[in-house]
């Protein structure tokens, strides 16, 4: 699959894939520039459940939107609870957690979609976000796939979701991985590389270990276990910037020590 581009639109930077956006689906990761919020948020926070001022996060948020003509009205968020829970989402969601924190799809990880008009849109500061689509049966789908919910596989249940609900097959179904914390960062402790090993037996290379102690490559985990599942490797694209080591680009909850503001990852079907 063809890789992925920065669009500059408005003073706002975000990513976006091409490939998707010649073929009517909406995508894009922003970055941190464009926006009004105040540092620490600078200035494109798109969290409304971080400490910044609510009517800034709204306003980057219109921003956003009003790039792809849309407004927080066809935006719908989920609480993002580090779970594995999937939502399957229509016209009657729309406007969920585009305003307001609480009204967000409660419980909820991740979201699968047909209806056009709609952009599912998830929040990031060193998780990883999947992009999935189905081109064969227009669906679209985000997961936020922090180090628990890659534990807990929502990459592979989003797929099992888009299967079960609209026939999707893994093999048609295409996956851009996008920014989040890298395998140059995410030191992890000897108890949770202990259950990565555990969990994740036959996924090679996804550990390493230097005189730092172990580091965790949860892109590359993402890959594997959805290539398990039927997904092609040609039709999965990962892009490898990591959010830690580019805090002049993406916020990133590690770096800059919890203190900090949220990307967003939204994909949706065009009208
Ligand atoms: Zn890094």
């Amino acid at each position: 699959m063809p890789g992925f581009a920065w669009i500059k639109n408005d003073g706002i930077s975000y990513i976006t894939l091409p490939h998707w956006a010649e073929q009517g689906v909406n995508v894009a990761f922003s970055a941190r520039s464009g926006g009004v919020s105040q540092a620490p948020y600078n200035s494109l926070n798109m969290g409304l459940h971080v400490d910044d001022k609510i009517s800034d996060v709204i306003e980057n948020r219109r921003r956003y939107l009003e790039l792809f003509s849309l407004t927080p009205e066809n935006m719908v968020c989920c609480e993002q609870v580090h779970g594995n829970s999937v939502a399957v989402v229509g016209k009657e969601e729309q406007g969920r957690g585009a305003l307001d924190y609480k009204t967000s799809l409660p419980g909820y990880d991740a979201m699968v979609c047909t209806t056009p008009g709609i952009m599912l849109t998830t929040f990031y500061a060193d998780c990883i976000p999947i992009f999935l689509f189905d081109p064969c049966q227009r669906v679209v789908a985000i997961a936020h796939s922090g180090w628990k919910g890659t534990m807990g596989r929502i990459a592979t249940e989003t797929l099992k979701v888009m299967q079960k609900e609209y026939n999707c097959l893994p093999e048609k179904t295409e996956v851009f991985i996008g920014p989040g914390i890298g395998g140059c960062c995410f030191n992890i402790g000897e108890e949770l590389s202990k259950q990565v090993k555990e969990e994740f037996t036959r996924l090679n290379g996804i550990l390493n270990y230097d005189s730092n102690g172990c580091t965790w490559d949860l892109q590359l985990t993402n890959r594997l276990m959805l290539e398990e599942n039927g997904v092609r490797p040609e039709n999965i694209f990962i892009c490898d910037l990591c959010t830690a080591c580019n805090t002049e680009m993406f916020f990133s909850y590690r770096r800059e020590q919890g203190g900090t503001g949220r990307m967003a990852a939204g994909i949706g079907l065009n009208y």
